[in-house]
């Protein structure tokens, strides 16, 4: 079973019937037609891919605006982009030429806190920060934590299957999913699971939509699971003379199951490069640093700490460090988080995302040394270590020629590396434009036929979101 890779293109004449017809039809919609407000929608963090200039940017406010979109989209055969904020590192949501791009930033309304239930429920618009912050004033807590946080939606990273800092104890966006309410290809509105937290029947179409990146349907609505807020999180720093000792200390940390809430690497150049940007006072002599934290009660999150200051020992770590209140903290975890930031005052950054089984950490990282020796490529290693997950970065200068012709051998060093480790060629970021000629080198012909088919059971005529995965 294939799914045609791209849809015809249609005709100018198609296309402003197609506009007229969503004008009739929705006259309330806000509609940017003018090319400077079309062109601002063409890219999103993956600025070194080709884009296409859309047709024109929906905004819609209902799930029924959505719905009777994607009906004339499919009537017109217009290919559709759905879009969160546009964060994402993938290309998934980039433009298509002559597309239409769904933004989803005016559906950000929480619908409902349920406390009796510890759920939200809510429309996908909202940024991830905004609904933590929300739901954290009434005491209780929404655990998936994008480093993007602030910048990034939740209907992205349902799109995604975004992962996080604290994911490593409470798992990507699919674990916090109970529900959701999807607009189909065909303009049909389903909804799947709701707010039971068991609930077996049919298919999983809820954890089959999150990470779908729009190629499936759109996400209208979403019931996510909350827990009540954690004490505040304890909070150390372990820095290590070697790589290798950091990526032990990781796999030691989890073969002794410390349910740590953060346990994120910095290599050399992350470490010097978020130091110099934010002046944090890390020792930058080090070849590597783990942010480690715990979120349990106090005398339990010092045990824990405790257990994991024991594991980075044994790994060679030659200092270990607390912050002294919850604002360093803060500090720490935020330097972290605009890691990619500090590295791309150096120069172009091209940011990769495998992933392995968390024992192997210390054998990628050594690969991805090899890799960069290799190619005479600059790579700052940084990520979320802790669930296996690094993020590699081949840092050019801006006016480099070989920048892109290195990246991609390195790149292809990087996904065989991974493959080869038992990991993948993408934890969180997706596959999106930017890693589709890979898939199949780590799934397998027999397994993009059975995605492939899916993709044509729910998008026949290949409309949502056409030649992003595959
Ligand atoms: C500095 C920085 C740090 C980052 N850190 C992390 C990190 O720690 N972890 C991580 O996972 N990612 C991270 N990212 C990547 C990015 O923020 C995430 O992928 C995020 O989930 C994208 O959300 P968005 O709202 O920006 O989505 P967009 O980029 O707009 O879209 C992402 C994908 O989701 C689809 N989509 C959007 N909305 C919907 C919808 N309503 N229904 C169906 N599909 C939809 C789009 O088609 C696209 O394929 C980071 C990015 C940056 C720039």
């Amino acid at each position: 079973m294939t799914a045609p890779s791209v849809p015809p293109s249609p005709t100018d004449e198609t296309r402003a019937r197609f506009l007229e017809a969503v004008k009739a039809t929705l006259p309330d919609l806000k509609l940017l037609e003018d090319p400077v407000d079309r062109d601002s929608y063409r890219l999103d963090e993956t600025a070194y891919l080709a884009a296409g200039l859309p047709l024109a940017v929906a905004l819609p406010t209902t799930t029924a605006d959505v719905s009777a979109l994607v009906r004339l989209a499919a009537e017109h055969r217009i290919p559709i982009v759905p879009r969160g904020a546009g964060s994402g590192l993938s290309g998934g949501a980039a433009g298509i030429e002559g597309g239409l791009t769904i933004a989803m930033t005016r559906m950000d309304a929480i619908l409902d806190i349920d406390h009796e239930n510890l759920v939200v429920v809510t429309q996908p618009g909202i940024i991830n920060a905004e609904l933590k912050k929300r739901v954290d004033a009434e005491g209780l807590f929404y655990a998936p934590d994008p480093a993007s946080y602030e910048i990034c939606s939740i209907g992205g990273n349902l799109g995604t299957n975004a992962g996080g800092l604290c994911c490593v104890k409470y798992g990507q966006t699919r674990d916090s999913v109970l529900g959701l309410e999807v607009v189909l290809a065909d303009g049909r509105v389903i909804r799947t699971g709701g707010k039971n937290v068991k609930d077996v029947a049919g298919y999983a179409l809820t954890h089959l939509f999150v990470g779908s990146q729009g190629t499936l349907g759109i996400i209208t609505e979403a019931t996510l699971r909350l827990r009540v807020a954690p004490p505040p999180r304890t909070t150390m720093l372990a820095f290590f003379p070697t790589l290798d000792g950091a990526g032990d200390a990781v796999a030691r940390i989890v073969a002794a199951g410390i349910d740590m809430v953060t346990l994120e690497l910095l290599d050399k150049p992350s470490i010097a490069a978020v130091d110099e940007a934010f002046n944090l006072g890390l020792d930058r002599d080090a070849e590597a640093m783990l942010l480690v934290e715990s979120d349990r009660p106090e005398a339990s999150a010092l045990a824990e700490l405790d257990a994991a200051v024991a594991a980075c020992e044994a790994a060679g770590s030659t200092m270990t460090m607390r912050a002294a209140d919850a604002t360093e903290a803060d500090w720490l975890r935020q330097g972290r988080r605009l890691a990619l930031r500090a590295l791309e005052r150096q120069g172009i950054v091209r940011m990769e995302d495998v992933g392995v089984p968390r024992s192997r950490v210390p054998d990628l990282l050594r690969a991805i040394s090899e890799i960069g020796e290799r190619h005479g490529v600059r790579i700052a290693t940084f990520g979320h270590a802790g669930d296996g997950n690094l993020h590699p970065n081949f840092i050019f200068d801006r006016d480099d020629p070989r920048a892109e012709e290195l990246t991609d051998l390195a790149r292809a060093d990087l996904y065989r590396a991974a493959i080869a480790l038992g990991g993948t060629v993408t934890a969180e970021h997706g596959i999106g434009l930017a890693r589709k000629s890979v898939l199949p080198d780590q799934v397998g012909a027999d397994v993009i036929d059975v995605m492939r088919s899916i993709k044509a059971a729910l998008d026949p005529l290949n409309i949502l979101n056409p030649g992003r995965v595959f």
